[in-house]
């Protein structure tokens, strides 16, 4: 599995999490794209367009109803 640091949005702390999926931070329990590797020079793969209403094309954010569903840092997907 590949990892990436990402600055928290929400604690401002970095914390490692998974690079190809949402992670909860470690810290603040707050969501954390790893939008750092939006910008990864991967063929067929555009800029990060990250908003706060819509999240990123990569992981736009979840319908209503949805929108628990989270990964650990190990990968297994947790509800809230
Ligand atoms: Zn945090
Ligand atoms: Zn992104």
């Amino acid at each position: 599995m590949e990892y990436t640091y990402e600055m928290c949005p929400f604690c401002t702390s970095e914390v490692k999490i998974p690079a190809d999926w949402p992670a909860m931070c470690p810290r603040c329990g707050n969501k954390i794209l790893p939008c750092s590797t939006c910008y990864d020079d991967l063929p067929g793969w555009k800029p990060c367009n990250w908003t706060e209403n819509k999240g990123c094309w990569r992981f736009p954010k979840e319908k209503e109803g949805n929108k628990d569903a989270l990964h650990t840092l190990d990968g297994k997907e947790t509800k809230k």
